[in-house]
């Protein structure tokens, strides 16, 4: 078939354009991360997004988001950047940033006496693939004065799944070293029941897809149900991402899940909005 040279021409151009923004992200994000000579304004900083316990609702820990603020391209999400960085292999350096950057907050939060429970932080797939991720990331740790109990890392389901020996193995030395492990959009890979059984993961975060419709969606109700009454048979806790309706808060307390997370209760906010909302008497 004969391509129509208007649509060439307009693809062209859109491909052009993606690329152009590619680049710039990537650009940019080797500048932030690599050039620290002269002191410039924090374009990367880390926001915090409270979990409750259900059904009472209290604060049950954090997940830490990373947020990127360009001067001229205003508000980068992390789901564009982050892809950048890892098919440029900028995540590393990035994660190692983040978590350093949490780390001086807990280690700040705890000398102030905040009892934030455990802090979530997310974990990429391409990180696993290093055998010595659990050394790494405890020296990374110890070395800046903060615990490895004062963290759960968020792995999501796929990433466990693309190596799962390997993964097995890191979680359990993880464990060992005091952190905690939840899968996070938990339903949308692939696990085996089998896998899952041996897992060392404290947690099933529930991914929003499932929390979404759930009102009006009997399948993504016979999902939660199965996934809460399946992770508590084998020990584990279930955390439902995405919470923005009463109805659906309703609904997953009525049904025994054990931690929510989502719009409900509170978007991602500052540093300073954790310690007025949540630390302050
Ligand atoms: P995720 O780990 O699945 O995080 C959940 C995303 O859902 C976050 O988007 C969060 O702000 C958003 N969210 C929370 N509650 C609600 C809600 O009630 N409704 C809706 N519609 N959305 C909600 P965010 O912060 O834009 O992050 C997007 C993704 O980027 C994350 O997905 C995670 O995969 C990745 N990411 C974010 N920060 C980091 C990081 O520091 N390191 C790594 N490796 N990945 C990160
Ligand atoms: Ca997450
Ligand atoms: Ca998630
Ligand atoms: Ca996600």
């Amino acid at each position: 078939a004969k391509k129509n040279p208007a649509c060439v021409a307009f693809c062209n151009k859109e491909m052009a354009s993606y690329n152009k923004k590619r680049h710039i992200i990537e650009q940019n994000l080797r500048k932030i991360l690599f050039v620290n000579e002269e002191p410039q304004p924090q374009q990367l900083f880390m926001v915090y997004q409270p979990f409750m316990s259900l059904p009472e609702k209290q604060l049950a820990g954090f997940e830490a988001l990373v947020r990127w603020e360009h001067p001229e391209l205003g508000v980068i999400s992390p789901g564009e950047f982050i892809p950048i960085a890892e098919d440029t292999g900028l995540i590393f350096t990035l994660s190692h940033w983040v978590v350093n950057r949490v780390c001086e907050q807990l280690v700040e939060w705890h000398q102030q006496g905040f009892d934030f429970k455990r802090v979530s932080v997310n974990i990429s797939a391409l990180e696993l693939m290093n055998i010595k991720f659990a050394e790494d990331l405890l020296s990374l740790v110890v070395q800046s004065g903060a615990q490895p109990c004062w963290f759960k890392l968020e792995i999501t389901e796929t990433a466990l799944m693309a190596i799962p020996e390997q993964a097995i193995e890191i979680l359990q030395k993880l464990t060992m070293a005091d952190f905690e492990v939840a899968i996070d959009d938990f339903g949308t890979g692939y696990s085996s029941l089998t896998y899952l059984k041996s897992l060392p993961a404290s947690t099933l975060k529930i991914d929003q897809s499932f929390i979404r419709n759930l009102i009006d969606s009997s399948e993504d109700q016979a999902v939660i149900k199965a996934v809460i009454s399946m992770a508590h048979s084998l020990g584990k806790q279930v955390t439902a991402e995405g919470v923005e309706q009463q109805a659906q808060l309703d609904y997953l307390i009525a049904h025994g899940c054990d931690v929510a997370q989502g719009y409900y209760f509170s978007r991602p906010i500052s540093v300073q909005e954790v310690s007025r909302l949540y630390f302050e008497v």
